[in-house]
């Protein structure tokens, strides 16, 4: 299906380039929650990290402030993960200038509701352009430019789990003073969003046969993180398996690790995201291994140092 027909698609379910994308993530939420003008450069993407890695699996693919998700994880290791990791950084960047409604090139706009998306001049109708003030620290900072200060590079989320790692916000270059308020707005979005992702123990348990009874009881013992969310908990997805159909090894050790002032959200940024303590992958992808479960409880008991 070339580039026209996959953004006008208006079939039934998915067309099989984006069903593919689909068949990556765990079943209970598989989803695919980006307009369809950016349907054409996630089927490429999708094509190329399978020439890379036939099986890698996705977490989540979406929208997200304005910009690409896309939550890949590859089994690849040393200088082979290099190009996945490119081909993922070079399909944000793309997503960062193409229109999510048409597929034409497009900016990041915001509309008087506070919703970001980019969008093209003609499908912009209420939305005015982000200036670099109204959008400081959650801007998605440019991936492949060089910068004077290394750290300028990291995207908005890897710069709040760096100031939840205990990072100087102020260590983003001059900026960074500056960009504390709309830092602290951006986490509130931010946490709204995720958490409406986290699933109630009723779903978690069908996914993971453990009685929901148990699993509540693990929660309250500390051996599962969970928020609460209008009243019951919610659980924190990183806790499953790639398969989605158990619960990882060891997760009550690593929370008993972690600083006793952190937060299940807290918690779940520092698992998620890359890492430069782990070869800039995420704590999330060691824990498969009990060498792996090792060093992020080592990892977990240092953050509370800095
Ligand atoms: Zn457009």
């Amino acid at each position: 299906m070339n580039d026209v027909e996959l953004i006008n698609w208006a079939g039934e379910g998915y067309p099989p380039e984006l069903q593919r994308i689909l068949d990556r993530q765990p079943p209970m939420w598989a989803a695919l929650a980006v307009r369809q003008g950016w349907w054409p450069l996630l089927a490429r993407l999708d094509a190329q990290l399978a020439e890379l890695d036939p099986n890698y699996t996705i977490s989540q693919v979406k929208q997200k402030l304005g910009g690409l998700h896309y939550g890949a994880t590859t089994s690849l290791t040393g200088d082979a993960r290099e190009p996945f990791r490119r081909a993922v950084l070079a399909a944000q960047e793309e997503a960062d200038n193409t229109c999510e409604r048409c597929g034409r090139p497009g900016v990041l706009r915001i509309n008087g509701g506070g919703y970001y998306l980019v969008l093209c001049d003609d499908d912009s109708a209420g939305f005015q352009i982000v200036t670099g003030d109204t959008w400081a620290v959650a801007q998605p900072a440019p991936r492949n430019k060089a910068s004077a200060n290394p750290r300028d590079e990291l995207t908005a989320a890897e710069k709040w789990a760096a100031i939840m790692g205990g990072v100087s916000a102020a260590a983003f270059g001059e900026g960074g003073r500056r960009s504390a308020e709309a830092h602290l707005e951006w986490t509130s979005r931010y946490s709204d969003g995720i958490l409406s992702t986290w699933l109630p123990l009723r779903d978690v348990s069908a996914l993971v046969r453990v009685d929901e009874a148990e699993l509540q009881r693990m929660s309250d013992v500390g051996e599962l993180s969970t928020a609460d969310v209008d009243g019951s908990p919610r659980f924190a997805p990183w806790q499953v398996n790639d398969d989605g159909r158990s619960i990882l090894p060891g997760i009550g050790d690593v929370l008993r690790a972690m600083p006793n002032e952190y937060t299940a959200l807290d918690v779940d940024v520092v698992m998620r995201f890359a890492n430069e303590a782990f070869g800039g992958r995420a704590p999330r992808e060691l824990l498969g291994t009990h060498e792996g479960l090792r060093k992020v409880i080592e990892w977990a008991r240092d953050l509370g140092l800095s």
